[in-house]
Order: structure tokens, then sequence, then C-alpha cells
């Protein structure tokens, strides 16, 4: 047994544990250990698909001491004209050099990688080798820092909600490039992000729509990538998605109609503009990965797979016959689960949540800084007031409203305010956008926030109010049904 001693215990050494340490490094002379079950740091990357890529340009993701990616523009294929986004194998490289080049050779952290954290979140705090199972206590004089709590899934590591009969092939993405064959048909279960990546490659690789079959349980609305880029024009098209959202919740008389609004001005898309989507997951896509994956016109909506059989696909509600050799792709893991929000701050212990809107890198970066140079945990707290997120439309609003009392925090508050400006995690490049013409576009957009917004939040808290009504009342009548039926025996 070893005893170890440190000032921050980090237990996790995905994007948002080495994000809060590499500005805590930048801010402090705190000393960390950083535990984590894998073999390195990156968390989930590890273990992504060949081809996965972020979702947002590599521009404003990864930590704050160093660039990722090249800030190369596409030229070609479905995202032509946008930036770069990295793929997972450049993730994960990215994470180990910032380990091995600047988190070790600092002499302040220290890595157990294939670690698992076994303490109490408390006062007890113990580690222990998957390797050896040697056991280590660690001895912490200020904090604990909790990097799991959104409790990513990927394909490889969450259990499929579905049973296959033996004979029948279902693989996670990971394995698709090794598993292709000519004239094969390809069953692509699940509606989220990973599945439409799926989707797009597989369509990319040149096999044909005809042969692929996508169930999609639940559709949800999609950010438009076009709005998140980085430099002068892409910063002016992010205030005038605010701009655009707050006009649409100024008199939106449903959560539909905000996302039928945002659709009209560019800032959300959908898969199939006659089927109107049930929830929002923060999910980003471009106009031209769009037009691919309307090719396929054998989707398969609102139906959850229980089971696959040699020749028939078995739903809740019903049974579809499949070609006999049809291969599965699982695209079911739900990757972040949405759960209701914690404070960031209380005393001994930190959980790691998002801060701002959508951008977990300069949320974690944010925390960092805040924990480094302040001590009134008032004031933390108030500058880092969590995100609530939740698969449900009313999950725009709530994030809309969080993020305006945000950013009116950070913009109050004096240090705050000059550590987030030009910080390359923030997306605002302001610098980019200070040709005269850029300005004053700027400044109009500006104008144009501040006079919506009282009336927006006005509406978008009577919308979210009487969603929650609903939702009580449904959960009321639920209640009733439930005591008349046991009542009934
Ligand atoms: C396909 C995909 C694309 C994405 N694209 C983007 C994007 O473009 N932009 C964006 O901002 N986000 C994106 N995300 C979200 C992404 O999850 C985050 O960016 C980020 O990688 C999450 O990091 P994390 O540290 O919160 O979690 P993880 O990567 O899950 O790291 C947590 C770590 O904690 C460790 N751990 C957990 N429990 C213990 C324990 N008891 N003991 C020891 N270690 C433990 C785990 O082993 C893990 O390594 C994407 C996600 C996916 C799946």
């Amino acid at each position: 047994m070893e005893n170890i001693e440190t000032d921050y215990l980090v237990v996790g050494a995905g994007a948002t544990g080495m994000i809060f340490v590499d500005e805590m490094l930048t801010h402090s002379d705190a000393r960390f250990v950083i535990v984590d079950r894998r073999f390195r740091g990156g968390g989930h990357w590890n273990e992504a698909y060949p081809f996965v890529r972020l979702h947002q340009p590599s521009a404003f993701y990864g930590a704050g001491s160093r660039e990722l990616g090249s800030r190369r523009v596409e030229t070609g294929g479905p995202n032509s004209g946008l930036y770069q986004q990295a793929g997972g194998a450049e993730i994960t490289a990215y994470f180990e050099q910032l380990m091995q080049e600047r988190f070790l050779p600092s002499g302040r952290v220290r890595f157990l990688p294939l670690h698992d954290y076994r303490g109490d979140w408390n006062g007890q705090h113990r580690a222990v080798s998957l390797a050896t199972g040697e056991v280590r206590d660690i001895r912490v004089n200020r904090k604990v820092v909790d990097t799991t709590f959104y409790r990513i899934s990927t394909p490889v590591s969450h259990t499929r909600p579905y049973e296959s009969a033996p004979g029948v092939t279902v693989i996670t993405p990971g394995e698709l490039p090794q598993s292709l064959a000519p004239g094969r048909h390809y069953v692509v279960v699940g509606g989220g992000k990973t599945s439409m990546d799926v989707v797009i490659w597989l369509l990319e690789q040149g096999v044909g729509a005809g042969n692929l079959r996508w169930i999609v349980p639940r559709d949800s609305w999609l950010l438009n990538r076009e709005t998140l880029q980085p430099g002068g024009a892409g910063t002016l098209r992010m205030v005038e998605g605010l701009a655009n959202g707050l006009e649409a919740a100024v008199s939106a008389r449903s959560l539909d109609e905000i996302y039928e609004r945002l659709e009209r001005s560019g800032d959300m898309l959908r898969l199939d503009p006659k089927v109107r989507p049930g929830m929002f997951h923060q999910a980003t896509i471009s106009r031209g990965e769009l037009t691919l994956l309307r090719q396929v016109k054998n989707v398969i909506r609102g139906r959850r797979v229980r089971r696959i059989d040699a020749d028939r696909i078995v739903f809740e509600d019903g049974i579809l016959q499949a070609p006999a050799n049809a291969l599965y792709v699982d695209c079911t893991a739900r990757a972040i689960s949405f759960r209701p929000t914690v404070p960031v701050f209380d005393g001994p212990r930190i959980t790691l949540q998002f801060v701002r809107d959508g951008r977990i890198s300069f949320s974690a970066a944010a925390t960092g800084f805040v924990e480094a140079t302040m001590d009134d945990e008032d004031r933390k707290n108030r500058l880092c007031a969590p995100i609530p997120y939740e698969e449900h439309l009313v999950t725009w609003p709530r994030a809309v409203l969080a993020e305006l009392r945000n950013g009116e925090a950070w913009a109050s508050d004096p240090a705050m305010r000059a550590w987030a400006r030009g910080h390359r995690l923030a997306g605002f490049t302001t610098a980019d956008a200070s040709s005269r013409d850029a300005g004053e576009k700027l400044n109009a957009l500006r104008r144009r926030i501040a006079a919506l917004r009282p009336q927006a939040v006005a509406n978008l808290e009577a919308l979210i109010a009487a969603h929650e009504n609903g939702r009580s009342r449904l959960a009321a009548d639920e209640s009733q049904t439930t005591l008349a039926l046991a009542a009934n025996g």
C-alpha cells in the first residue's frame, strides 16, 4: 500500500479532467493526482470508431494551452467550406501529447492510469490498480474533482437494449470497416449522431442507399454546423444565431414553434421536413451531410427494437421482415446521460458540468480558472451555474436562459471577463471581427439581442412553466390511473 498526498485529486483523465487541470496549471501552483481506469488520457475517445469526428470545429475544442488541428477549411465532401473537425485518433494523440509534454514534465501532475477510484468522494480517497490490485490511499489537501457526472457510454461500453438470435450479426460501428461486402444489406439501429455518422460513412464508401435500412426511434432537431464556425465571419454568424433564437422565443406559442422558426432562420435542421422531432440533444450536422442522409428512404420511425431474429426484426409493437444476411450496426449507446444538475463547487468536491451552452471544453477550462483564482464559493457558483440539459424540446429554452444568466454573470465580473476575452475555446474571435464593417455588424447584432432579450426571457419562462405543468398533470393522471387500477385489484 502506498500513501500519496496531493492538492487536487481528479477522477477521470477524459477531456474535461485534462482541460480543467491544464487551466489550473496555468493559473496556480497546485499539484494534482489524476486517476483513470483507462490506460491513457483522452477518456472515451480512446474507444471511438475509426471514422468518428468532433461535431464542432477543432478550433474550439481541447485545452486552453494548445491548439487542436490546423484551422484547415474542408475543400471537398459534405463539410466542404467548413472548418476541420478532428477525428478520434487525432484527439487521443492530442491528449497524450498534453500529458507527456505538459502535465508530466511540469512535475506537478502524477497520473495513475488503469486505476479505479474507490473512495467515498468525501474524506476517504483510494485508487486501486486494475493491473496489480495495489491500493493507493490518497490524502487530498484541497479538493476532489469528479469528471464522471455525464456517465458517457459508447457503442463499445454500453449494453444493447435488445436481444439477437444466434447467427444474427450485430456489430459496433468500430467493426464496420472490416465488415463490408458487395451487395450486403445494412440495418442501422438507433437515431442519434453515431447512427448518422454510420449512414454517412456507408454512403461515402459507395454502399447504395437501397441497401440501407435505418431504425430511428425518435427524431431530434439538429444544430446547423454553419452556425458554429471560428473566425470573424463565424463569430458574426454565432452571435446572429443567438439573436435568431431570441427572436424565435419572443412570439413562439409552443416549444415546437421555436424550433420551426429556428429552422426557417437556418439555425436548426431536421432529417425529414415532414416529421416533427420530439427532442433536441445538441447534435450538430452540416447541410451536405443532411443531403446524404436524406438519400436513405427506408427509415423506420418511432419503433424500438426488442429482438432481432434471422430474417425479421421484432419491435415492441410488431414485426418486420429483414434480409437474412443483413448486418446490424448497433448505434443505441446514449453517449451523454443527462441528469439533474448539482452545484459545481460544493465544499471539498468539484463536479464538472457544462457551464456555457454546448461548449464542454470552454466549460471545463472556465471551472479550472475559477477554482485557481477565486475563493468565495458563492461567487464561483454564480459564475459556473450548470446548464440543465434533458432529452426533450425544453432543453433549448432552459439552456438559453442559463447561458444568458451565466453570460451576464461573466460580463459583470472583471476577472472572468478578462479571462474569457480572446480565450481560444470561447469560440468568439472578436479580434478577427474587428474590421470596421464586421464591428458595425457585431454592434447591430448586440443591439438586436438587447432589444429582444426581456420579452424573449419572459416568454421562454412561460413556455417552460407550461411544459412543467403539463408534465406534473401527466404524472398526476398517471398516479390516479395507478391508484384506480390498484383499487380495482
Ligand atoms: C461521437 C462523439 C462526438 C462528440 N463530439 C463533441 C464535440 O464536437 N464537441 C464537444 O464539445 N463534445 C463532443 N462530444 C462530447 C464528448 O463526450 C466530450 O467532448 C468529452 O470528450 C467528454 O469528456 P469527459 O471527460 O466528460 O468524459 P470521458 O471521456 O467519459 O472521461 C471520463 C473518464 O473518467 C474515467 N472514470 C470514470 N469513473 C472512474 C473511476 N471510478 N475511477 C477511475 N476513472 C474513472 C473513465 O475511464 C473516463 O476515461 C462528443 C461525444 C461523442 C460520443
